[in-house]
């Protein structure tokens, strides 16, 4: 469904089509992690994409919770942007710089997480939806807090790699 069609009329509409959007993106980067975690070589890499597996199948939960609160049908939209960034972190990589282009993909999908849940939780909370509000914000903290850690994880290996 895009932006201009006539199904979204009210500001409602728009908040449940961001909805639909990032939980089709949450489900997409589940069928992608898997990959990732195989190829990571670091072994802290390995395991930060493993827990950022586990948390993202908690927040597929969560957004089920925000449809139903908001009583809305679970589903999903088309989200070319995630589906863009995805297929652009399947582009192969040397081994000697596998783990460096896996965190800068794996950057690009965590602030496309971030832009989303932050629009999201400013809109639950304009519709007066605290109780979606609060779910949505625990999902914006754990995307925030992956995207620090593999900004720490970034430099220290390049300050490895130069010292
Ligand atoms: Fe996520
Ligand atoms: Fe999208
Ligand atoms: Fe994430």
């Amino acid at each position: 469904m895009g932006l201009f069609s006539k199904d979204m009329k009210t500001f409602d509409d728009l908040f449940v089509h961001t909805l639909r959007d990032i939980y089709y993106a949450e489900n997409q980067i589940l069928k992608a992690l898997p990959t990732m975690i195989d190829k990571a070589t670091d072994p802290t890499l390995k395991q930060g994409f493993e827990k950022h597996f586990k948390e993202t199948q908690g927040q597929v939960q969560r957004l089920e919770k925000v449809f139903q609160l908001h009583g809305v049908e679970v589903s999903g939209v088309t989200c070319p942007a995630i589906d863009g960034i995805i297929e652009e972190a399947k582009e192969v990589a040397d081994k000697n710089v596998l783990d460096a282009a896996l965190i800068a993909a794996s950057q690009a999908v965590e602030h496309y997480e971030i832009t989303r849940y932050g629009t999201l939780v400013a809109w639950a909370e304009l519709l007066g939806r605290k109780d979606c509000a609060a779910l949505l914000r625990q999902n914006l903290e754990e995307e925030k807090a992956t995207d620090e850690k593999l900004t720490s994880l970034a430099e220290r290996s390049l300050n490895r790699k130069a010292a």
